[in-house]
């Protein structure tokens, strides 16, 4: 939470106004029992109309001072607490923007949109609350001890006694409730975490009809919670009856010491009322700070969790600028030596000891079994991931010594999922380059068999596109992401399975207007499918991790078993299809 409250030093002249205006309007809370005093003694005793108009007017103007006052803290309060918390999301979202691939598989989606939201908002609620609450109510607790002291001391030992009473009673239920609480919002998190997983995999749960399992599932957290916050409500719930007692046993004791003190004319009826009121704003101040308290935990706990996040490392470090003195000359564009891989430093290793040249402008297929190795095989080359053991070389060059532009900039790559972002066809394929024409795009579209597409749409490229593009099919939001990484005219294109949604004939043409293009560019098409790959200039043969082939499509079906196999099983399924 420490680290957080650095961003709070950018707003300092609020968070320091905010608590003083707020004990500006605590003072004059304070007075208004003396005035009310001043009514009745010497206002009604003399029966002093003008007077009781006059201290009236008092207490209305206080009250108008009092309410400007804490407008102003609530103003000052409120800005800087949103604005700190704007500036947390701001250097969060940032912050998840620099995380490699692999921590950001590690921590995972759904637990940082909660850190972002949330969370975010409980740290925000913290900070406004603290700013308003945590000098006043202390303030208003000690200053209306003190005015029963200038009132009467005898009368003030009461206070003496109540408030630490108090205070046991207000703080020992708190550090009951607080590991609670602490609990319920564990269980809370569990059961956002459920709900979001039902609510996106909703057709999936129907599909199979898992709608009573997950019901149950659901019903099963949902209860805990509801336990939970029964138990801790239950605890909380005796707070108001026990204090209320303490309270009224010292209102009590006021009267009746006031009383006696009143009948020796050592103090008057107005005072005895004065010190009554002090008494039920302490009660208020101390119920309002117990809250306070548990708004800290909540918001601290959460500000621990958003700290985290911002502790990640990204653990890949760039270069600012290429490091182009490490280059060697190489006639490969790239190249794969000794590499090995694994997601976690621990574990199975997802690819052995990988060696590959591939020459400019040549086509290379890869191909292997689910699980192969295929994706981790094309996401070492823009670094996506740092390789365990080995190096990755483009252009003559180790990946690493790349700066984050010049690398991406080189490759285009097209992701097994087609992800587009809400906004029009255009603007999703400037993703590429920033910098085309409609003209270079529509010549992307045509290479990536994706001009119907757009020229189905009304609008062209200005067609919006709803979010996450759903308004698209799996096919033709392929077809759109493989021009997008085309705009970019890229010295290398990946397209890693990025054709599976494609009917047969698409997926030929795309391959055959591919290849007539200019012939610099080095191109890896991860499929499953022979037919997709086996035009390739080399195919790569992927099992387990390990290379098992390499060669042209004849090469293989001569010498290498496990593609002779994938061959075959498509093969005859199609013979068989089409018999
Ligand atoms: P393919 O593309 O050939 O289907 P992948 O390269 O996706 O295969 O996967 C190779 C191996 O790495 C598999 O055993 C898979 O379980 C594992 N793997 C893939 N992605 C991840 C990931 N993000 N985290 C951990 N393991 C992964």
């Amino acid at each position: 939470m420490k680290k957080l409250l650095i961003y709070l030093k950018k707003y300092k002249k609020e968070s320091i106004l905010a608590p003083l205006f707020k004990m500006l309007e605590a003072s004059f809370e304070l007075l208004v029992p003396l005035v009310m005093a001043a009514i009745m003694d010497p206002g009604i005793a003399n029966q002093d109309l003008p007077y009781i108009w006059k201290m009236a007017g008092l207490l209305v103007l206080l009250a108008i001072v009092g309410l400007t006052t804490s407008l102003t803290a609530q103003y000052f309060a409120a800005k800087s607490a949103v604005s700190f918390a704007a500036d947390v999301k701001h250097a969060l979202f940032q912050h998840i923007q620099e995380l490699s691939f692999g921590t950001l598989d590690e921590v995972g989606t759904s637990t940082l949109i909660t850190r972002m939201t949330s969370d975010m908002n409980q740290v925000q609620n913290g900070v406004n609350m603290v700013l308003r609450l945590f000098l006043r109510s202390p303030f208003i607790v000690f200053g209306a001890m003190i005015m029963a002291f200038i009132i009467n001391w005898k009368a003030a030992l009461i206070f003496v006694v109540a408030i630490p009473l108090l205070s046991i009673v207000v703080f020992g239920i708190m550090m009951i409730s607080i590991p609670m609480y602490r609990k319920v919002q564990e269980a809370l998190d569990q059961v956002l975490g459920i709900t979001r997983e039902n609510i996106t995999g909703v057709r999936v749960i129907r599909a199979f009809h898992q709608e009573s399992q997950e019901e149950e599932a659901f019903h099963e957290k949902n209860e805990w919670l509801t336990r939970l916050q029964l138990t801790v409500g239950r605890v909380s719930a005796f707070m108001n009856p026990v204090t209320y007692i303490i309270v009224n046993a010292a209102v009590i004791a006021l009267l009746w010491s006031g009383a006696v003190q009143v009948d020796e004319n050592v103090i008057s009826q107005s005072e005895v009322v004065a010190l009554v009121n002090y008494m039920n704003q302490i009660l208020v101040e101390l119920v309002k700070f117990a809250n306070l308290i548990v708004t800290i935990t909540k918001a601290v706990a959460c500000g621990n969790r958003v700290q985290s996040v911002l502790e990640l490392k990204a653990s890949q470090d760039y270069p600012e600028i290429t490091r182009e003195d490490e280059r060697e000359k190489s006639p490969y564009a790239v190249e794969f030596k000794n590499v090995s891989f694994g997601y976690h430093a621990s574990g199975d290793h997802a690819l052995h000891n990988i060696n590959i040249q591939i020459k400019p402008g040549e086509t290379i297929g890869i191909i292997g079994g689910t699980g192969s190795g295929k994706s981790t095989f094309v996401n070492l080359i823009p670094r996506f991931y740092d390789v365990t053991e080995g190096s990755v070389y483009v252009d003559g060059l180790n990946v690493t010594a790349y700066s984050k532009e010049d690398l991406r900039r080189k490759i285009g790559i097209v992701m097994q999922k087609a992800v587009m972002f809400k906004g029009t066809i255009r603007e999703n394929l400037l993703w590429g380059n920033e910098n085309a024409t409609d003209e270079e795009l529509m010549k992307a579209l045509k290479t990536a068999q994706a001009l119907e597409v757009v020229e189905k749409k009304e609008l062209g490229l200005s067609e919006p596109l709803s979010q996450e593009a759903k308004n698209l099919s799996g096919g033709q939001k392929q077809r759109l992401t493989i021009a997008r990484a085309l705009v970019r005219n890229p010295e290398i294109l990946i397209l890693d399975d990025s054709s599976s949604a494609l009917d047969y004939a698409t997926d030929a043409r795309l391959r055959k207007a591919l290849s007539e293009l200019d012939g610099t560019m080095t191109i890896l098409i991860v499929s499953q499918r022979t037919a997709s790959i086996q035009n390739a200039d080399r195919i790569l043969v992927l099992d387990d991790g390990c290379i098992v082939g390499l060669g042209t499509h004849e090469e293989l079906l001569r010498s290498c078993e496990v593609y002779q196999e994938i061959y075959d099983s498509q093969f005859k399924k199609e013979v068989q299809a089409n018999g």
